[in-house]
Order: structure tokens, then sequence, then C-alpha cells
């Protein structure tokens, strides 16, 4: 796997983050409303994150049957079944490369069912473990559009947080605050777009698997300086790239769309195998999912609720169906490949007629490819390889 220059910046980034965080301290989904949570001084810690390190440092396996035992199938989230596992086991990746003794203990803990029913039990189990306080924001799901009635919903819920925060934090709700922090993710957002639409042009200087590893700060530390100055310094390297005419890979036999999870634990082995085969997976639904067009400070509240409901995860058959087909066309796309993950269904897209559907209205060859996010029992590489090439035979 290539490595980026900006790397090095990324791992003092993460590595400041995590080192950093310190009280008062909120849980929060992926996808929640971390911008609020940050305009009451909160430190905002992300268990998906963790989800996925436990993925990617090929850990998960280790820890799931303990969650198994506490109750949990095997074939649910395994972002959540390692991360309850790795927290029963009295573990996490977290100590050896970055030093903690622990995860960071929460004082409130916030999810958003925008992605998944999941993150409730998930969360709900550590408000218990901790014994602090849980809130649920529980938006309209699979919408076709978001209409003013969806954002008003979700309004009144990001409202009803605001003396839960005021309580906890000890520090009261200031607009402005908030205005603030929601510029900053909006710039840090917009950075990070547009280094993943650099990728449109051929050959494509930055990838699927660079995105992956590169999304770490817009995940955890948006709303901050640090998210906005390290996609500034990130978007360089790509623009240089295409200014000079240079790709990830030198020749792009074939461009490729990436749906669903990433596999974390095989990153480097599937990389290696695509570059090898010339072909670039040059976008993905995945490292999308962090771009928030909607983020707009004069009017916080509403935008950022718009922002957080019509994320593509939340969205209807029908206008996923849409938004994969602009991204088929914009990014010059021979075949998508469908990652059937396992343990999660709300981020695998095959399971509907997808494939079949955008095949007919993008004229693109898709693949459906069986795996898991963290749980490598669920993916098997030999198959998955030779599923890959034959596929990538028959787009060149
Ligand atoms: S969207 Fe999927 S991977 Fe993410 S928390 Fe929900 S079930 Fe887990």
């Amino acid at each position: 796997m290539r490595t980026i220059e900006a790397t090095t910046e990324l791992k003092r980034v993460m590595g400041a983050y995590f080192q950093g965080i310190k009280k008062p301290v909120a849980w929060c989904t992926s996808v929640g409303p971390a911008e609020l949570l940050r305009a009451f001084g909160f430190e905002v810690y992300f268990p998906e994150n963790h989800g996925a390190l436990l993925g990617a440092t090929r850990t998960a396996g280790d820890y799931i049957p303990a969650a198994v035992k506490e109750g949990y199938s095997g074939d649910i989230c395994s972002y959540l079944t390692s991360d309850i596992g790795a927290h029963l086991s009295g573990e996490t990746p977290l100590k050896k490369h970055y030093g903690l003794k622990e995860v960071p203990r929460p004082d409130l803990i916030v999810y958003n069912t925008n992605q998944c029913r999941e993150v409730q039990d998930w969360f709900s189990f550590f408000a218990k473990e901790y014994d602090v306080p849980v809130f649920g924001i529980t938006p309209p799901r699979h919408v076709d559009e978001v209409t003013p009635a969806h954002v008003a919903d979700v309004v009144a819920q990001f409202k009803e947080l605001v003396p839960v925060c005021e309580k906890i934090s000890g520090t009261r709700f200031d607009i402005d605050r908030f205005r603030e922090t929601l510029r900053l993710s909006r710039e840090a957002t917009d950075l990070w777009k547009e280094a993943l639409a650099t990728a449109i042009n051929s050959p494509a200087p930055m990838l699927f698997f660079d995105a992956t590893i590169h999304m770490g700060p817009i995940v955890v530390l948006r709303g901050t300086q640090e998210a906005k100055d390290y996609y500034a310094l990130l978007l360089k390297e790509p623009e240089g790239m295409v200014a000079k005419g240079e790709g990830a890979i030198p020749r792009e036999a074939c461009r490729i769309y990436w749906d669903g999870m990433p596999i974390w634990g095989k990153l480097r082995s599937l990389s290696d195998l695509f570059a090898k085969n010339q072909a670039a997976v040059v976008a993905s639904t995945y490292c999308n999912s962090w771009v928030f067009d909607a983020f707009d400070e004069r009017d916080p509240f509403a935008s950022s609720a718009l922002a957080y409901t019509e994320i593509f995860i939340n969205r209807s058959e029908k206008a996923k169906t849409a938004i994969l087909g602009r991204m088929v066309k914009d990014y010059k796309i021979d075949g998508v490949i469908f990652h059937d993950a396992k343990t999660c269904h709300n981020n695998s897209n095959a399971r509907f007629g997808m494939p079949q559907r955008l095949k007919k209205e993008a004229g693109v060859e898709t693949l459906i490819l069986e795996g898991d996010l963290c749980d490598l029992r669920f993916y098997s590489e030999g198959q998955s390889h030779t599923k890959i090439e034959a596929f990538i035979e028959q787009l060149t």
C-alpha cells in the first residue's frame, strides 16, 4: 500500500486527539451531532472508531466471543460485539498504539439511529456499565428526500439534548460557540470532499484504501481547527499529483467503486491485489459518508439536522440508487463492488436488487463480495481474490 506523505502528520494528529481527551467526555455515534457536543466543551469519543481500530489491528476476533457470551449474537454488528467484548476483556488497542490505560470514560453517551438501531443497544450497554446518562436521537429513517417536517423533528430532538449537555458539562449553551464549531466542521468536510474528488481525475491520485486511513480526523475531530488544518495539508498532495498527471496506480486498466463497509483487517492485501491488477478503486460510499454539504453556521440547528438526516445510509433504495448512479457517472466507474458485510445489513446495499437496478440504470457491471467489517470468519481471502480478479478481467 502506497504511503501518503501526510501520514506522519495524521499519526501525530490522531495521537494528540486520543492523548488529549479529558473530561468532560461525551461518547457519540460517528454521524451523531458531534458539533453540538463540542459546543459545550465536551471532548468527543467515537466507539465506532474504536471498532474500526479493533478490525484494522485484527484483534476483533479475540474479543467477539466475550460479547457473544454476554448474549450478543455473533451475527450482529461486529463493531458492537468487538467493542463490548474488548471492554469485557479489559483490553483496547489504544493501550499499545496511543499509551492510554483504557478507553476514555464517558460523562454522557449520545447516539443517533440515523445509521442503524444497533447503536441504541450498543451505547445503552455502556451507559449502564459506566452509570452515565444516555440520550438517543431517533430521526425518520430511510427517507426519499428530507422534508422540512423531518428536519423540524430532528431539530426538536437536538434542542432537547441542550439542557442535558448543560447539566453534565456545567456550561451554558452558547449559540455562537455552536456556530463556530459548525463552521470549522463545514470547512474540514469541504476539504475532505475536495481531497476525495481529486480521484475524479484519471489516473486518480488517492484511492479508497488511502481514504480509509486518512478519514480518521473527519470522524473524530470534526468541529476542530485540527481537522481543518489536517485536510488542508492532505489536499495539497493529491492536487499536486493531479497537476503533474501522476496517479496512485500509473496506468488504470479500470475504475472501481466500493460500496459498503471496508474490510478493516484486509485493507493492505486488497489494496495490493487491486494495484497488481491495475484496477483503481477511486470512490466509495463509506468515505463519502463524512461529507456534509448542508452544514451552515447561519442556521446551525436546522442545517446540522438536515446534514445528519440526509446521509446515504438513512435514504430509501430509490434515493440510494440515484446517488450511486451519479457517483458512477462523475467518477467514470467501470464496475461497482458491493461489499455484503455479514454483520452490517444497514450498510450492505446488495440485498434488495440494487446491483441489478444500478446495472440497468447506470449501465455498470457489479460484483457482490461477501465479507465483514471486523469479523474475518465471514471473509474468505482465496475466494474473494479469485472473484475480484475475475471481475477485473471482465471489466478490462
Ligand atoms: S451501521 Fe453497521 S457497522 Fe455501523 S454501527 Fe450500525 S450495524 Fe454497526
